[in-house]
């Protein structure tokens, strides 16, 4: 039987672990800049959750989320999103009670049955980013930059936001009716899709992805001109605090988030290479589910990136991420005694805290200082049963094979002093 990885998910090999430990170690190094604290919440949560709180008529509940019963018959839910489980934490561990707001981030898998392409897996990383608990534009800016600032450090260039408001309970309303209204004269020209979202869950009319469709919502009334002075006056400082930082960004009229919870900010970027349809990163603001799942009444703000799309970005970019750690030394023997030697000694360099590697195997002199090269150890310790007689070590320097033969006491001096 030959088993095969499912359908949407991959390996991360070897090869590929430089430019994921580069995107890990940016991410956390620029969180922890602006001061946000990880969090980590289960794999899987009750299917309810997502059911509630990514909402009932959007995509990933009606067709993309992994739900099954477990052993007790209870439906549980893959994590599609990062969001719901966050605010179930919130709620659940009383960390409203903390200082606030509470700055998050997390980093982790998430799946949903999609349709495989690039880009788009089944089982896919995101980077989470949350802040709950304030109601600021300037948090918004803040979560904003987050986002900017992982993405220029890892060394992507081109980048653009793309902005909107989604206005809130007090404005959204009246603007649904206009919107009705208007696509009532176009529901011959619509996809089915649209076709049934008009009954349910318009605001996702203006972003569906269909060429007619784009064609036709481009003409459609705007949000911005149906906005609360409380949602206009937010969404004016944002972008001039946008303004301020010269961040190019475009207002998008039709970035949307379908549910009632969502208000106010809604966010894209956009890298130039991976174009409209691959957002590297997409977020804003709820301020009505944390209270919907349970917790006190709480604005929060939040963006997720699919780590995929930032590793598509970069190759397409050409950016090279920086080598993983190598072992600093290669350890060779040749004949059983020096073999017991060579034990010993790999032992004494790693618990000295030297990278250390071997090949063991009782192979070949030319066949281990292969295997040196392709581990990138800087030097080689060889050792014969000459070496183990005389109490020394050769020393070969990888680079240029120069070598020289040093007592066994002086080894890891001198492999510590030649690694720096
Ligand atoms: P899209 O419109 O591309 O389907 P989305 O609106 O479903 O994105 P969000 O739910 O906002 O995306 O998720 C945030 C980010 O997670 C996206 O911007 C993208 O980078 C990433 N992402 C979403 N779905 C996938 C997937 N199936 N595979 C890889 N990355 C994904
Ligand atoms: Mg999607």
């Amino acid at each position: 039987m030959n088993y095969k990885a499912p359908r949407g998910t991959y390996d991360i090999l070897p090869e590929d672990q430089a430019y994921w430990r580069h995107v890990i170690e940016k991410t956390r190094r620029v969180c922890e800049l602006y001061g946000y604290e990880q969090i980590d919440v289960p794999v899987f949560e009750q299917a309810g959750l997502f059911e509630r709180s990514v909402g009932e008529s959007t995509d990933i509940v009606e067709k993309e989320m992994y739900t099954f019963l477990d052993r007790s018959d209870e439906r549980m839910t893959l994590r599609p999103e990062f969001t719901a489980g966050i605010c179930r934490a919130y709620a659940e561990r009383k960390l409203h009670g903390r200082p606030q707001p509470l700055r998050l981030f997390t980093i982790g898998p998430a799946f949903r049955y999609e349709r495989p392409q690039a880009g788009r897996y089944r089982q896919f990383y995101q980077i989470d980013v949350e802040v709950l608990g304030s109601q600021d534009p300037a948090v918004d800016l803040e979560v904003m930059q987050v986002a900017w600032q992982i993405y220029e450090d890892i060394g992507i260039s081109g980048l653009s936001f793309q902005v909107n408001s989604t206005g809130c309970p007090v404005c959204r309303p009246g603007y649904l009716d206009t919107l009705r209204s208007w696509y009532a004269q176009h529901l011959g020209e619509i996809c089915g899709d649209c076709t049934r979202r008009h009954g349910q869950n318009l605001l996702r009319l203006l972003d569906c992805k269909n060429e007619p469709c784009r064609t036709i919502s481009e003409g459609a009334p705007r949000i911005q001109d149906s906005l609360c002075e409380e949602c206009g006056g937010h969404f004016e400082r944002l972008r001039s605090y946008l303004d301020d930082l010269d961040r190019p960004y475009e207002v998008n009229h039709r970035l949307v988030r379908g549910l009632d919870y969502y208000t106010k900010t809604v966010f894209e970027v956009w890298a130039a290479g991976i174009g409209a349809q691959n957002a590297v990163c997409g977020g804003g603001r709820y301020d009505g589910l944390i209270g919907m799942v349970g917790g006190p009444e709480t604005p929060a703000i939040g963006f997720a990136s699919g780590i995929e799309r930032i590793i598509l970005t970069m190759k397409q970019e050409g950016i090279e991420p920086p080598d993983t750690p190598k072992p600093s030394v290669f350890v060779a023997y040749i004949g059983d005694e020096a073999k017991e030697a060579a034990v010993v000694l790999a032992q004494e360099l790693r618990t000295a805290g030297v990278g250390t590697a071997a090949l063991w195997e009782d192979r070949s002199l030319k066949a281990q200082m292969k295997q040196a090269d392709r581990t990138g150890a800087a030097f080689a310790l060889i050792i014969g049963e000459d070496e183990v007689r005389n109490g020394v070590v050769m020393l070969r320097r990888m680079a240029d094979s120069t070598q020289a033969s040093i007592r066994r006491s002086e080894v890891l001096d001198a492999v510590k002093e030649g690694a720096s």
